[in-house]
């Protein structure tokens, strides 16, 4: 995108590589921030947007890219803390809806029962109000309300990595190759990622996605222990292994960092 930064008198326009600035918090999650060029403002200042789940970081006319994300990038702790505090974020809680490769179910704590996290399927719900949709699932966590949300996601950190290795493993079957190791981790910058000595390693936040979207994640990572790069060879492999695979790839693009919001 374009800028219009403001040096001396003359107005130049400034190639700013991006409307916006990631920022790395303590926790190495990362964090966009929208900027605004102001000709306003004094200084470099950084907001928590109220309406939206972000931040904004407003920048004076005149100052050097370089130097906003310097600012940004301090304030990464303080933003952390106010971002976690956003209504937006969804925490883990009896009612909450969330999407587990694909399919919907609804948070029911049940404290008396002592039987850990499990499911139980959804009943047909032939009714016309719903408008056809099926019921979810509940996803039943007894326990204290306390523990409930570590509960919530510890579960969907072991399917993750039950569904994610099965398949990562699978595909580099199908390419010859083993895989050294599975790691799920918290990532943000990235869905998975491939070493050179064939460990591969995942985001947990990917069972939230649309099943395809994992597989294609997965598949795209056995891809890079044959090959290390996104050649047309490569993307001929991942073709190989689970057909068309743009409209996962939008689908990260478009709804990854809503992934980001739960927990
Ligand atoms: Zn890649």
């Amino acid at each position: 995108m374009v800028g219009v930064l403001v040096l001396g008198n003359h107005k130049i326009l400034a190639n700013l590589r991006a409307d916006t600035i990631t920022v790395e918090t303590p926790t190495r999650e990362a964090v966009r921030l929208a900027v605004r060029i102001s000709s306003r403002a004094h200084r470099i200042s950084l907001r928590i947007d109220p309406t939206g789940d972000g931040a904004v970081l407003v920048v004076p006319e005149g100052v050097p890219f370089k130097q906003a994300e310097h600012f940004a990038q301090d304030q990464a702790g303080w933003l952390a803390r106010n971002l976690a505090r956003q209504p937006n974020r969804i925490t883990f809680e009896d009612g909450v809806i969330l999407s587990v490769l694909g399919r919907k179910h609804r948070i029911r704590h049940t404290p008396d029962q002592r039987r850990g996290v499990w499911i139980e399927p959804a009943q047909e719900v032939a009714d016309a109000a719903t408008d056809g949709e099926t019921g979810h699932a509940d996803l039943c966590v007894s326990g204290e309300t306390d523990h409930l949300p570590r509960r919530v996601t510890d579960w969907l950190k072991r399917q993750a990595r039950e569904e994610i290795s099965s398949r990562a493993r699978a595909h580099a079957r199908q390419l010859d190759k083993r895989v050294a190791k599975v790691s799920i981790r918290d990532t943000s910058s990235r869905w998975g990622s491939c070493s050179s000595s064939g460990a591969l390693s995942f985001s947990w936040r990917l069972i939230l996605a649309p099943e395809s979207v994992l597989d294609y994640v997965c598949a795209h990572e056995a891809a890079h222990l044959v090959e290390m790069n996104h050649s047309p060879a490569f993307w001929r492999l991942v073709r190989g292994l689970v057909g068309n695979w743009e409209a996962e790839r939008r689908w990260l693009k478009r709804n990854g960092a809503e992934l980001h919001r739960y927990g």
